[in-house]
């Protein structure tokens, strides 16, 4: 048994080991960085990376990288060792500040959605003080932003940052009406990862699984999730055993891993951490990730983070729980007295009215080749968003629209702004899993999120919108005082959230009435990734992110580009493995076992000239029909693919996958799938779900 105590944080650089290891004058100015963000200049910065180096060494480390998170969405980083050869043939171990401070990277390999040419390669990486330095496989890695070189973003955490800025800005105009302005604003993120983890042996005989992350044909097992016994139910001891070792591993990186359990599907399982902030969040998630992958090994187990690696069962998502805090106050937490409680209420009415005015910025900040297999399934919320409040909140705002005094649960008759709010957090039973985008308690739960994608785009959305929100309320508010502030206040939600009412849905997301009455309440419904992406570009969107400062238009035309390209570059990989697998696999096997059905009739018929062979017959029949079946969505799919990677339009392109490409796909992979359950079991020459699913 491990000391939990002992091992964790202890591979991160924080704030204990600053205090510990730094100079007190240089602690102090790396804190007033760390929480001001005012500039490090280089004395301290050498100072730092002094203490670091020291530390690293101690613990093991021989190289330092620069960790970073470009808009492939997953981490890279590239290993310099610290040795510095001296003339007579030995080495110190050196790290400079500047080392710490920036590094300089070939970023031509890097997508950058024609943001940097490539006759200028070079990019460069910019250590990010708010989230902590760590040591991982001997390597200390330090949290860094990926620019340009003329400046422009080239990461997913650099326009994360920025709106981080842009709302705690606009929060303390807010909170300084409230007479409370002075406190560190931040967002926060507790990000639920699920996963699965099948065999090794299986994984390796999948080149769908291999090459795409999903399998691209399979027949759904014969036991799927209906028993609903996975669910919370007693984990297998393998997995028990990667678990706990993958709690240790992050532990020790200061990942607060707090709770396991098995998921809905078999094979399926999730890990939530306790929240932080959101950068760290980001960052957290991202290691968590990795090391999943990377434990899954030391089990003969492989690690499947795809949104839906299995048809007919439950795909993975990740659950976004998003807060904005002042201090140590919850900004989304009603509190407990009449001013809080409008506190409370501004910034749920801020909320309210992102969500609703940028609903297609966030379904688009959730969009990707595999998510769109998840949303709008019956297991993840729809393509369209929403907002649950659950029942008490939902009175609540339901009478503030309606101008009417609440009465809550137990009849105590209440106005508004001047009396006490329920306590939400007590009652916090009314969950509703079929929303995208639930208050609970004290927080929202953003659930449209894929659980492979980088969850910094999404906040970097939810931030921006909600900096408009109350930038809008700030502004017409400033100047104000007392009663007169009060009442204006009331009067601005309540007009608000008439504005924006449309968005709060407290139904049932997976009903089929849903789709229709979202389009009656004018809802978008993006679909499909083709369908989500444009939106980004949109004159709207492109105001939004310059008025904050935290993506330029020519910044955010290049993250679209990046987005439809690595759509696309999926879709290619998907068909030209479908393709190979039905050509060298598929029918080879379902030939084989035709002509061993074919042989036996005939050696039966030679054996015993009158046998009834009606049945045998049959099945050869229903094997080569399946085979022609097969040939044909074949053809018509290789004939749209090339007919697709003509298109040089990326969202032309884009816009054919999604519609006339993907439909073809399932219908070539039906056509295999029923031929599957029929064709022997020797001769099917992939592992099935069944067996891919349930194992020991
Ligand atoms: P569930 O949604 O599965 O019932 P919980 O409500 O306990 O689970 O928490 C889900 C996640 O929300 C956890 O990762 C938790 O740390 C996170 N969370 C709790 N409070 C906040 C907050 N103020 N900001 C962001 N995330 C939070
Ligand atoms: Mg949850």
């Amino acid at each position: 048994m491990v000391d939990i105590s002992e091992i964790y944080g202890s591979m991160v650089f924080n704030e204990h080991t600053m205090r510990e290891r730094l100079p007190k004058a240089t602690y102090k100015q790396l804190m007033k960085t760390i929480k001001q963000g005012t500039p490090l200049d280089e004395d301290v910065a050498n100072v730092v990376a002094h203490a670091m180096k020291e530390w690293a060494i101690e613990k093991g480390a021989t190289h330092f990288t620069h960790w970073f998170q470009p808009l492939t969405g997953i981490t890279s980083e590239k290993h310099d060792a610290f040795i510095d050869p001296t003339d007579d043939g030995r080495t110190i171990m050196t790290f400079s500040g500047k080392e710490l401070i920036q590094g300089e990277s070939d970023a031509s390999s890097f997508p950058s959605g024609g943001l940097r040419a490539t006759f200028e390669a070079r990019g460069y990486t910019a250590w990010d003080p708010t989230s902590y330095a760590f040591i991982k496989d001997e390597v200390l890695c330090i949290p860094t932003a990926f620019c340009s070189y003329t400046g422009e973003a080239l990461d997913k955490k650099t326009p994360l940052l920025r709106s981080m800025k842009a709302i705690e800005e606009q929060a303390h105009r807010v909170l300084e009406l409230f007479g409370e302005g002075a406190e560190r604003v931040t967002t926060t993120l507790g990000a639920e990862q699920e996963y699965f983890l099948i065999s090794e042996k299986d994984y390796e005989r999948r080149l769908d699984l291999v090459l795409t992350g999903r399998t691209l044909f399979g027949y759904s097992p014969c036991k799927g999730q209906e028993l609903e016994e996975h669910y919370f139910g007693a984990i297998r001891p393998t997995v028990n055993n990667f678990m706990k070792e993958l709690d240790d591993e992050l532990w020790k990186l200061g990942v607060s891993a707090k709770t396991k359990h098995n998921e809905v599907a078999p094979a399926q399982h999730e890990l939530a951490p306790i929240f932080a902030e959101t950068n760290r969040g980001v960052d957290e998630n991202l290691l968590t990730m990795e090391e999943m992958r990377l434990l899954a090994s030391h089990y003969g187990l492989v690690c499947l983070q795809h949104e839906k690696p299995f048809e007919s069962i439950n795909g993975s998502g990740k659950h976004n729980n998003w807060s904005i805090s002042a201090g140590h106050k919850n900004l989304l937490d009603p509190g407990e007295n009449p001013m809080e409680n409008l506190r409370f209420l501004v910034f749920l009415t801020g909320v309210i009215q992102a969500v609703d005015e940028y609903q297609e910025l966030l379904r688009m900040s959730a969009a990707s080749a595999g998510n769109d297999h998840r949303l709008g399934a019956n297991e993840a919320p729809p393509a369209i968003v929403s907002i649950f409040l659950g029942d008490e909140l939902g009175a609540v705002v339901e009478a503030l629209i309606d101008d009417h005094d609440y009465t809550s649960a137990d009849r105590v008759a209440m106005d508004l702004g001047v009396d006490v709010l329920p306590n939400f957090l007590k009652d916090n039973s009314d969950r509703n899993r079929t929303s995208p985008f639930a208050f609970t308690g004290n927080k929202f739960e953003f659930r449209m999120p894929g659980s492979a994608q980088n969850l910094s785009d999404a906040n970097m959305v939810l931030n921006t919108a909600m900096a408009k929100s109350l930038k809008e309320f700030a502004d017409q508010m400033e100047g104000k005082t007392g009663e007169e502030f009060e009442k204006a206040a009331i009067d601005y939600i309540k007009h608000t959230l008439r504005d924006h009412e449309r968005i709060i849905f407290n139904g049932d997301g997976y009903s089929e009435e849903w789709p229709k009455e979202a389009a009656r309440r004018g809802l978008a419904n993006h679909r499909t990734t083709a369908d989500a992406l444009p939106c980004l570009v949109s004159q709207k969107s492109i105001d939004l992110f310059a008025e904050f400062g935290v993506l330029s238009e020519t910044e955010v035309r290049s993250r679209y580009e990046v987005k439809l390209e690595k759509y696309n570059k999926i879709m290619n990989i998907e068909i030209r493995t479908m393709k190979r697998l039905v050509r060298r696999d598929y029918l080879p096997a379902i030939n084989t076992f035709a002509a061993d059905v074919a042989r036996h009739i005939t050696e039966v018929k030679a054996a015993l000239p009158d046998a009834d062979l009606h049945n045998q017959e049959n099945r050869l029949r229903q094997l080569l029909d399946g085979l022609n079946e097969i040939n044909i969505h074949l053809e018509k799919l290789h004939e749209l693919h090339y007919a697709s990677l003509a298109i040089a339009d990326q969202q032309e392109r884009a816009n054919m996958n999604a519609h006339r490409i993907i439909p073809v796909m399932e219908d070539l992979r039906q056509a295999v799938d029923s031929m599957e359950i029929i064709v022997e079991n020797k001769f099917w020459p992939v592992p099935t779900y069944n067996d891919i699913l349930f194992y020991a």
